[in-house]
């Protein structure tokens, strides 16, 4: 090995000016040798603390070189940084470990530049070497720990966030993204802006958790419905605390989200099978209280009524016992669907047990809406049941008690309805039974008169009545309307008052319409044959006639059958046949007008028209309510209202007729204000067609005895 001379100068030189300085730093000055051992050729300062070894035992490898202190792992890239700094003539840094003279690992700091001779040729390196061990261990314990951390929060199952306190999303690690179906944690950021609009399903549940932390300072197990991004619903679970920096000002809530639906979805299942009977599927005996109180304060709010309907079977236990448990099985679940069908969403139907069913209708405003459903479901029940490949018919007895008429609380209401049902049973079974005989009372009077109005028509119990119209321009008849009367063969006459709402109810009106409108063309053609002349006949149009598809054919029929001049037909329709769908409304008035006959807009005032679409309808004439006009002289605030109506009438280019008229009073005031026409007891009530054909040929008002004619 072979110092040159000039090298041999540099080092006296620099070793008499570094000695001071090196003797107080805590490190190693060295001069090594560009070769494969490092070899040193200048140690000072405290090598022997760096590396366990003498200086001697260093220079010049005379035991061992800085290569072999040097840890085999770090050997390579450390000549590496040291050839580039050479030849890129600059100094360089390298943190590496040595291994001591104890064997232990050492990490060193090195720092040293190369140095070459005239000709530029590399001669050397020299530098400084430091302990660092205590920094690097801590550095690494740090960084490993750090590690650790990330790891958990990168590795673990449950979703892991923080968030600020108005809804967006600090920090997240990876499981959350995937709890809430998003691919990564980028897509979950870019997609959700505000978590309380757009994760959670049910609104206000954020500011719920708000509110929780804000009196808490946590949230523990706080469950929330939200939403997936593929728009799937599930459940979780969070535990969350606020974080406050030094002042106390809160920076964001940190948590953990655990996802629950199937726990939540298991809860569930367990709850269906404690409130569902197993067997039908429907609500059983746990659910039925709980549902009924919820409907009691329903019909509280909206001021209506509940219904509690006992159904019992009537021929159940017959079958049961001679077809065996399965067919019975069967039965019962025929039953539940059909009863299911019987009634509304809103309703609900429960199996009590054995063949027991109950159902919860609500939201009646009166007893007899129910009688609809009760007639369906006795129906239902009845229709044959093919089990087993043969055809069973069973029957159902039903008692109904009624909230509030007949009780206020659910044990009094489904006792009540029990007890109905035994009056069923004991009543021929097959039908049904209120609590309250007044009801019962009220329903049989009901499907009475339903049933006879089936037969009136086959039994031509029908007949019309005509009152006549009086102008007050000429003082003579202008016209009747025609009014229905109902004769049955065995009774009193009845009066359309207490029959037609019903027949608009189940929509029998439909034909009694059909035979009204056919029977009053036929009667006018002849009126006008025996008049010679012509006068218009009126027909009144209910509203469920109105909405009727066929009506405009129907009018067209009778018109073309009859031979009517279609000008001698004048239809009243009411106000009401507007309130569904004003387009449709208007469309058949142009439809019925296109077939030449008149129009009037019966008891007008009374309906909600609205003033904005009477100029759009094409209608001849305005019929003022008898309201107005019959307390004339008690209520001087019709006057008003009437002269109102007139104007507006008229305005519009049509006439208005008045009825109700009893008094001379009322006559003459009606005259006074402009009125066209008349229509009323004090002229004449309605009477036969025979009588009103006399009154016509004498052209003078009917004789008191001739107004006692009429119903
Ligand atoms: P409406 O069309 O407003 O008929 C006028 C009603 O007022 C008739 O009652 C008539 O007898 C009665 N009336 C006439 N003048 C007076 C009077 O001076 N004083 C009093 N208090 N009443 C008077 P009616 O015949 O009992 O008919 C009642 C309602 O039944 C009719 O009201 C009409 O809406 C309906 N109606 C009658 N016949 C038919 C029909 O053939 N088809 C349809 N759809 N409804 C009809
Ligand atoms: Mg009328
Ligand atoms: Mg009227």
């Amino acid at each position: 090995m072979k110092i040159s001379t000039s090298l041999q100068a540099k080092l006296k030189n620099s070793g008499r000016m570094l000695k001071a300085l090196i003797d107080n730093l805590n490190g190693m000055v060295y001069c090594c040798l560009y070769d494969a051992e490092w070899t040193l050729v200048f140690i000072a300062g405290g090598c022997k603390e760096l590396t366990g070894y003498e200086s001697a035992a260093l220079l010049l490898n005379r035991e061992i070189s800085l290569e072999a202190v040097t840890h085999p792992e770090d050997r390579a890239w450390v000549r590496q940084v040291i050839d580039a700094a050479v030849l890129a003539h600059e100094p360089f840094v390298a943190e590496y470990r040595i291994i001591n003279a104890d064997g232990e690992i050492c990490w060193v700091s090195e720092r040293g530049c190369p140095v070459y001779n005239d000709l530029d040729e590399i001669e050397a390196i020299e530098g400084f070497l430091q302990n660092i061990t205590p920094r690097k261990l801590s550095e690494i314990a740090a960084h490993n720990a750090e590690e650790r951390y990330r790891s958990i929060f990168e590795n673990a199952i449950e979703g892991i966030y923080q968030t600020s306190p108005d809804g967006h999303y600090l920090n997240f690690n990876p499981a959350l993204a995937n709890i809430y179906g998003y691919e990564s944690a980028l897509d979950l950021v870019r997609s959700i802006s505000d978590i309380n609009r757009q994760l959670y399903v049910q609104a206000g549940k954020r500011d719920e958790f708000v509110a929780l932390m804000g009196a808490h300072g946590r949230v523990i197990n706080f469950e929330a419905e939200v939403h997936r991004k593929d728009g799937e619903i599930i459940w979780i679970s969070e535990n969350a605390r606020e974080v406050r920096d030094q002042n106390g000002a809160l920076m964001f809530y940190e948590g953990t989200v655990e996802d629950i639906t199937a726990r939540k979805h298991h809860e569930q299942e367990i709850e269906y099978q404690a409130t569902h009977d197993a067997l039908t599927g429907l609500p059983n005996r746990t659910l039925l209280t709980d549902r009924l109180q919820q409907y009691l304060g329903i019909a509280d709010r909206y001021s209506n009524k509940v219904a509690v309907a006992f159904i019992d079977l009537d021929q159940f236990k017959l079958i049961n016992d001679s077809m065996g448990h399965h067919a019975g099985d069967e039965l019962l679940k025929i039953m539940a669907t059909r009863l299911e069908d019987c009634v509304r969403e809103s309703d609900t139907v429960v199996r009590l047990g054995g063949d027991e069913f109950v159902l919860l209708l609500t939201g009646l405003n009166q007893i007899e809406d129910i009688s609809d459903s009760m007639q369906r479901v006795l129906s239902a029940v009845a229709e044959p049941c093919a089990i087993e490949g043969r055809d069973f018919v069973v029957s159902c007895s039903i008692g109904i008690s009624i909230y509030p008429d007949d009780g206020r609380d659910t044990t009094t209401l489904l006792r009540y309805a029990d007890s109905a049902m035994y009056k069923s049973k004991q009543s021929g079974r097959n039908n049904y039974q209120f609590y309250t005989d007044e009801l019962n009372q009220r329903l049989m009077e009901r499907l009475d008169m339903e049933y006879r109005l089936r037969q009136a028509l086959e039994g031509e119990e029908f007949l019309l009545h005509y009152q006549p119209k009086l102008d007050f321009a000429s003082g003579k008849i202008c016209g009747a309307e025609a009014l229905i009367r109902w004769q049955p063969r065995d009774g009193n006459m009845i009066s359309p008052a207490s029959f037609i709402p019903i027949a608009e109810e189940n929509g029998f009106i439909e034909d009694i319409g059909r035979w009204v409108l056919r029977t009053a063309c036929c009667q006018a053609v002849e009126l006008n044959r025996q008049l010679a002349r012509k006068l218009p006949i009126a027909v009144n149009v209910s509203p469920r006639q109105f909405r009727q598809a066929g009506l405009v054919s129907m009018v067209r029929t009778a018109l073309e059958e009859s031979g009517l001049d279609p000008a001698c037909l004048e239809l009243e329709i009411t106000e009401s046949s507007l309130v569904h769908d004003t387009g449709s409304f208007i469309k058949t008035l142009y439809e019925l007008k296109a077939l030449g006959v008149k129009l009037a807009i019966d008891d007008f005032g009374t309906g909600y028209s609205s003033m904005a679409y009477l100029k759009d309808f094409p209608v001849d004439r305005l019929k003022i309510d008898q309201v107005f006009v019959s307390h004339l002289e008690t209520e001087p605030k019709n006057i008003a209202i009437l002269k109102a109506i007139i104007a507006l009438g008229h305005s519009f280019g049509m006439k208005v007729i008045a009825e109700g008229v009893e008094t001379a009073y009322q006559q003459a005031f009606l005259h006074g204000i402009g009125c066209n026409e008349l229509q009323g007891f004090y002229f004449s009530k309605p009477i036969p067609m025979n009588a009103f054909l006399a009154l016509l040929a004498e052209d003078r008002v009917p004789t008191p005895s001739e107004m006692q004619l009429s119903a």
